[in-house]
């Protein structure tokens, strides 16, 4: 453990040759410049209201961002949509009713610990609770705030058996907390935990690192997660100002090793709720990254979060608008994960207007409804 980084999880080098730890030492370096704790707010641009909210809302939900994360905060502007992101805000100190710990029910659906079990085929594994950056609209930050909760291989054994006990699970998704935020010694034993476990086809990583950290992205990390199982990261973008040469060749690296690519984005007023932000945002990814945008989250309950909720027509009609500009492959589906474990629902306004019998009254991309009759053979 280097606590000199605020980091235990990530704070460990254990490369083997040279390269590899030349590689560390500039994530780390990165680590080290960052905010890593609040107290190292002091030494950025602050509004005063910002400074005075900032040591209460660090005790609601943990401060900190990577230097090439904050270094892309545009200070002069007061609603740049990355300060908005990791810089605590007065607005995220007022809870609201309605809003809840367990925006999505994940405790719910926890036969073990460090697992949720939700869908038949696959689970979330929750190796660890610390990330390389903290989103002040994050949904799990109720879980973030407990200290202890770093990763062992014991704390693990658990979910591992229960996987191991049921056939049916067929992908494993390693969440958080950032599971990138580990070692890579730490990556490589859960791959191999997983990868024994002969029903298991896929591992799939959900992680802001390549967003926020993007030099922790190296060939040590790659080679940690190569085996026997296709590997999916889903990474996190929220604006187009994130895509830079930095993350450009991380997310290089991950598609050159044979990962699959995705994103899932989460829609933040005041960040990304216009079309133009949206479009910019999945064309670029999907042209420039090579990372298929998969999922829009329409903001959830998490507290202190109304001030970045958008309702759900708006974001109704933000999709609709970017069906009409963007390629198929370019367009996220816009989903809500319903409370009390009730799962990702998409809210794309429905296309369908009505039925006649075998007649549908169904609206196109240009908005116009037509009829169209269903022609099927005899059975
Ligand atoms: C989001 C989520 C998944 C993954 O769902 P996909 O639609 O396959 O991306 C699995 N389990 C839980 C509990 C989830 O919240
Ligand atoms: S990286 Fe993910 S889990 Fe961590 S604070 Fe951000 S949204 Fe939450």
């Amino acid at each position: 453990m280097n606590s000199d980084l605020d980091m235990p999880d990530a704070g460990i080098s254990d490369a083997s040759t040279a390269d590899e730890r030349a590689a560390d030492a500039v994530w780390q370096d990165d680590v080290r410049a960052g905010v890593r704790h609040v107290r190292d707010l002091n030494s950025l641009p602050l509004s005063p209201a910002e400074r005075a909210a900032a040591q209460q809302a660090a005790a609601h939900h943990k401060v900190r961002a990577p230097k090439p994360y904050l270094d892309l905060i545009d200070w002069n502007d007061p609603h740049d949509p990355i300060r908005a992101q990791v810089i605590p805000s007065p607005a995220e100190l007022v809870a609201t009713e309605g809003e809840l710990d367990d925006p999505i029910g994940d405790h719910d659906f926890s036969p073990v610990p460090r697992l949720t079990h939700r869908h038949a085929d696959r689970v979330l594994l929750f190796p660890t609770y610390q990330c390389a950056v903290y989103c002040r609209f994050c949904f799990r930050k109720e879980s973030l705030t407990s200290i202890g909760r770093g990763y062992t291989r014991e704390a693990l054994e658990p979910a591992l058996a229960y996987i191991a006990g049921h056939r049916e699970i067929r992908e494993v998704i390693l969440t958080g907390g950032d599971p990138l935020s580990l070692p890579d010694k730490a990556l490589g034993e859960i791959r191999a935990g997983v990868e024994a476990i002969p029903h298991v086809r896929l591992l799939r990583i959900h992680t802001r690192v390549p967003v926020a950290l993007p030099s922790r992205v190296t060939a040590g990390l790659v080679k940690a997660l190569q085996g026997r199982l296709m590997v999916t990261v889903v990474t996190h973008f929220n604006h187009a100002r994130e895509i830079t040469d930095a993350t450009e060749g991380a997310c290089r690296t991950l598609r050159q090793a044979g990962f699959v690519l995705l994103n899932q984005s989460v829609l933040l007023k005041g960040v990304n709720d216009t079309v133009e932000a949206l479009e910019e945002l999945c064309r670029e990814l999907m042209y420039r990254l090579g990372v298929k945008p998969y999922y829009l989250h329409h903001g959830d309950l998490a507290r202190g979060m109304a001030h970045r909720r958008t309702t759900i027509a708006e974001g109704q009609a933000l999709v609709s608008a970017l069906r009409q500009r963007l390629s198929g492959i370019c367009n996220p589906t816009y989903v809500i994960d319903l409370p009390e474990g009730g799962g990702k629902v998409p809210l794309a306004s429905c296309a369908i207007e009505g039925r006649d019998g075998e007649t549908w009254r169904i609206r196109g991309q240009d908005g116009e409804v037509r009829a169209y009759k269903e022609v099927v053979g005899a059975r």
